[in-house]
C-alpha cells in the first residue's frame, strides 16, 4: 500500500496539467505549511523567526525542468536578487538551486554561464550555494558540473543520494575535492537498474556514505527527518571524535518541529530548507509521496472553505 501511494504521488509529480490546476487552487491543499510564500520577500520575515531560534536555513527558489532559455535566465536572475537580499537583510541562509532550472536540459553553455555568475555573486556575498540533485538522468552531469565549478569556488555544496549504486563511487571521488555534501535518501522514482528499491538498503546504504564523508574529514549535511538516521549520527560522531562543527542535521520546513528544536537544544547545528516560490506543485507531491500522512492536511485543505 505505501509503495503504491508513493508511485502515485511520484507520477502525480510529473504532470504538467495538474500543475497548472494546483496553481490555482493554491496554498488550500495546504502547500502553505511547508513552503514558505511565493516570493523571497514573503519568505524572509520566515527565515529571520528561524534564525532568532536558533536555526540556519537555505532557501530554493521552486521550479524545476525549465526548457525555455529566457526562463532559466530570469531563474539565474532570481538567485542572484536573492544572494543580494540575504546579505542586504543579513540573513543566516544558504541558498539551494537545482540545475533543470537554470538550463541544464537545454545546453551545456546556458547552465555553465547561468551558474557563473550566480556563483561570482555568492562570492562576492559570502553565501554558500549547494545544488540540489535531481533524477539518476542528471546525476553525471550535475557532478561535472559541481567538481568544475568547486574549483574556483568553494562555497559549493551538492547531493548525494544513498539509493543510487553509484553514490558510494561518487562520495570517494568527491573527497578529492573537500566536497561539502548534503546526503539524502531521494526523492524521484528510480529504476531497480540504478538505484535500490529496498529501503532497508537505502537506509544501510545512507549510513554507509554517512560514515564515509565523516571518516574522509569533509563537512556533512545528514538530511534526514528518519530518527534512525538522526540516532545513528549522534552516535557516530561520538564514537570516532568527529566535532561538533563538521556537520549539521537538515530537514525540510514543517517536518518534525519539534526534533529540529531538540538537536538544537542538544547542541548540533540544525539547517532548515525553506522552498519558496509559485511553483510548488511537484515538490508538493515529492512531499506526499514520502509520507503519506501529508495526505491528510491535503485534503483537509481541499475541502475547508
Ligand atoms: P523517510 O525514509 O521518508 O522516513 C523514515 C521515517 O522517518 C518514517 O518512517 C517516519 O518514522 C519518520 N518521518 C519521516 N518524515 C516524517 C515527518 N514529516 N514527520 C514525522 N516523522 C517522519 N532528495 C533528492 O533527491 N534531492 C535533493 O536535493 C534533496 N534535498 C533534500 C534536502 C533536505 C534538507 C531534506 C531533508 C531532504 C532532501 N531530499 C532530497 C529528500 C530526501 O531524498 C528524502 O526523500 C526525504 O528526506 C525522505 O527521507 P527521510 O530520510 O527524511 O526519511
Amino acid at each position: 500500500m505505501e509503495a503504491l501511494s508513493k508511485n502515485f504521488f511520484l507520477l502525480l509529480s510529473n504532470s504538467s496539467v495538474l500543475d497548472k490546476m494546483a496553481k490555482k487552487w493554491g496554498p488550500r491543499l495546504g502547500a502553505d505549511k511547508i513552503v514558505g510564500g511565493e516570493s523571497f520577500d514573503q519568505a524572509i520575515p520566515l527565515i529571520q523567526q528561524l534564525n532568532s531560534q536558533g536555526l540556519h536555513v537555505t532557501v530554493d527558489h521552486l521550479g524545476e525542468y525549465v526548457n525555455s532559455e529566457s526562463e532559466a535566465r530570469e531563474r539565474a536572475e532570481e538567485c542572484i536578487s536573492t544572494i543580494q537580499a540575504i546579505h542586504n537583510h543579513q540573513l543566516n541562509t544558504q541558498l539551494s538551486l537545482k540545475l533543470t532550472s537554470l538550463g541544464l536540459d537545454i545546453s551545456h553553455e546556458l547552465v555553465h554561464e547561468n551558474m557563473t555568475r550566480i556563483l561570482e555573486a555568492a562570492k562576492q556575498y559570502d553565501v554558500v550555494v549547494t545544488i540540489d540533485m535531481e533524477d539518476s538522468s542528471r546525476t553525471e552531469k550535475t557532478l561535472e558540473l559541481y567538481k568544475h565549478f568547486k574549483k574556483d569556488y568553494d562555497n559549493l555544496g551538492t547531493v548525494i543520494q544513498s539509493y543510487l549504486f553509484r553514490s558510494n563511487q561518487d562520495v570517494e571521488e568527491l573527497s578529492d575535492y573537500n566536497a561539502y555534501l548534503r546526503l539524502v535518501k531521494g526523492a524521484y522514482k528510480e529504476s531497480g537498474k540504478v538505484a535500490f528499491t529496498e529501503k532497508s538498503m537505502v537506509d544501510d546504504n545512507l549510513k554507509k556514505l554517512i560514515a564515509k564523508h565523516l571518516l574522509n574529514g569533509n563537512y556533512t549535511a545528514i538530511a534526514s527527518h528518519d530518527e534512525a538516521m538522526i540516532d545513528f549520527t549522534k552516535d557516530f560522531v561520538e564514537k570516532n571524535n568527529i566535532p561538533k562543527d563538521q556537520f549539521e542535521f537538515q530537514m525540510l520546513y514543517g517536518m518534525r518541529n519539534q526534533m529540529q528544536l531538540d538537536l538544537l537544544q542538544e547542541g548540533y547545528k540544525v539547517r532548515v530548507y525553506l522552498p519558496y516560490g509559485e511553483d510548488w506543485y511537484g515538490y508538493f507531491m515529492r512531499r506526499l509521496a514520502e509520507r503519506p500522512a501529508n495526505i491528510a492536511f491535503a485534503v483537509k485543505g481541499l475541502f475547508s472553505k
